[in-house]
């Protein structure tokens, strides 16, 4: 907290069906957390972070906004859901990829598993998988995704488990 950014105050949430897995869209080198994504949240003028969570390279998984508190992760869609975001997500070069670790998995699937408890109504999803239907035929594919994060199909996924 310094002058520039007023003390972060939560506004609660009042529903919740959308449990929606992000990426940081950094470099597998970039061990980062809550603390930069934080700063960089604030220098794109929101309050504070705008996940609930985020999953750090070793599998930690760091606290961002209060569960209960409107987060800042998903446009149209932040006043019902819940914001997870997993550290990693492109290569060298910047592009998309699938590069999370597996303790970062792991770390994702016991989160899941504890939201879902407390949100048994909740649909879990890719960030990718909100973005809009462009050609309006009700069917979202790859090619009408606005962003590739979270750098995976997260439905495919939890399938797996
Ligand atoms: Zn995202």
């Amino acid at each position: 907290m310094n002058a520039s950014h007023p003390a972060y105050i939560p506004s609660v949430r009042k529903t919740t069906d959308l449990l929606v897995v992000h990426c940081s869209a950094t470099r597998p080198n970039q061990d980062i957390g809550v603390r930069e994504i934080t700063q960089w949240h604030r220098q794109r003028g929101f309050d504070t972070v705008g996940y609930h969570y985020v999953i750090r390279r070793n599998g930690d998984v760091e606290t961002g906004r209060p569960e209960n508190a409107i987060g800042a992760h998903v446009k149209g869609h932040n006043a019902n859901s819940i914001g997870v975001c997993m550290v990693g997500g492109v290569d060298a070069a910047g592009k998309p990829a699938n590069n999370f670790t597996a303790a970062q998995f792991v770390a994702l699937h016991g989160l899941l598993d504890q939201l879902r408890k407390r949100y048994p109504e909740a649909r879990i999803l890719g960030h990718r998988d909100l973005s809009p239907d462009r050609n309006g035929d009700g069917i979202i594919t790859p090619n009408e995704f606005i962003k590739a994060c979270p750098s995976f199909d997260v439905a495919a996924w939890l399938k797996r488990y």
